[in-house]
């Protein structure tokens, strides 16, 4: 059964519409993630399935249970769920037990069961044995995990997590990924998750909605989204892309581009005499020579040493395409000639 459904959810701000019309379900256990560019919606769509914002028209259910709708709206506290959000930072004058005890004091636990679950809640996160630090004396990834401990120590059906990780370091905020979704996982419950950042979504989700304005763009398990993007927005956001203009050659999906870049694609529906093509930079392979259909020749303009990685920027015929080079395999310099031989490409309507 599904453990979250919204139904045309519309959200006005004022004269504001920002969620013209939102319709989704989530899966019992499964873990979702909103992913989209700043000021899209995501945090509205949270709020509202937490409680905390009302909805103008449509409804939200749990279960069985209707929670929101623009004449029911079942508080936050009666409706069963943790959240770690980006801005809830645990309380500095408390120590680790005490924060992560909040929510059970509040419901009345008793003594020595509220200490059983805080303790296997800090088990859970990792920080068995810190449970009389205060948050001052912790790292930025301690404090997030001491959040999450919090939000599942009343053993939620569903976590709501917005942004969690983005007051941490790179590596820290990497690692992190992996231990949110093991602990998802073995504690078998729903997520929604928010965040802008694609690798993250990527990492963590079954699947994803990639919003836009308010509007679903596209639902799908992360390799979908990434492999068959259903519009140009979804393949710009989620990974890099290299957009180039081309004429449609024959209705099997041949196209060219520039003078002599010849591609085999699926054409966008409908009738089109020109489409934008779109080729992800590691879907490109550069070599010294090479002829046929997928490749083209270019000149190197730009290059950019990562140590695992060497981004070309390469002027073709048909504009200048990025792609992603193996720095184990030829090395290139500013000014080669080069042929890109490209695998794989999307077409969109232009
Ligand atoms: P970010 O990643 O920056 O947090 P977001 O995708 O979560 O962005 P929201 O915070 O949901 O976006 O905001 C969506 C839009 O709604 C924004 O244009 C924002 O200015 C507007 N908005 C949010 N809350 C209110 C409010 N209380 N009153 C008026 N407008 C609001």
């Amino acid at each position: 059964m599904a453990h979250i459904r919204f139904n045309n959810v519309v959200k006005r701000f004022g004269d504001v519409t920002v969620i013209p019309g939102f319709s989704a379900t989530v899966a019992d256990g499964e873990f979702l993630t909103l992913l989209g560019p700043s000021g899209c919606g995501k945090t509205t769509m949270l709020r509202i399935l937490a409680g905390f914002e009302k909805v103008t028209d449509g409804e939200v259910w749990l279960g069985d249970t209707l929670v929101s709708s623009p004449s029911v709206h079942v508080p936050p506290e009666k409706r069963n769920i943790g959240m770690v959000f980006q801005s809830y930072a645990v309380w500095p004058h408390m120590n680790v037990f005490d924060n992560v005890a909040y929510p059970l004091r509040i419901r009345g636990v008793p003594r020595q069961e509220m200490r059983e679950r805080v303790l296997r809640a800090l088990e859970i996160v990792h920080l068995q044995g810190l449970e009389n630090r205060m948050p001052s004396q912790l790292s930025g990834g301690q404090q997030q995990r001491v959040a999450l401990a919090r939000a599942i120590v009343a053993e939620p059906k569903m976590l709501l997590l917005d942004e969690p990780l983005s007051n941490l370091d790179a590596k820290l905020r990497e690692a992190m990924r992996f231990e949110l979704k093991e602990i998802q996982r073995r504690l078998g419950i729903t997520v929604v998750y928010v965040t802008h950042d694609q690798a993250e979504a990527m990492a963590m989700s079954d699947r994803i909605i990639v919003m836009n304005k308010g509007v679903i763009e596209q639902v799908a398990p992360p390799a979908e989204i990434y492999d068959r993007p259903k519009s140009r927005f979804v393949a710009d956001f989620v990974g890099l892309v290299n957009f180039l203009e081309a004429t449609v050659e024959s209705a099997d999906g041949t196209i060219r581009i520039g003078d002599d870049l010849v591609l085999k694609v699926q054409l966008p529906e409908g009738s089109h005499q020109r489409v934008l093509a779109a080729v992800r930079p590691e879907h490109v392979r550069i070599s010294r020579e090479g002829s046929g259909v997928g490749t083209v020749k270019g000149t190197v303009k730009r290059r950019y040493y990562l140590g695992d990685q060497i981004d070309y920027f390469v002027e073709t015929s048909g504009g200048e395409v990025r792609v992603t080079g193996n720095p184990l395999e030829d090395q290139f310099n500013e000014g080669d000639t080069v042929v890109l031989h490209i695998g794989h490409a999307f077409a969109f309507p232009l």
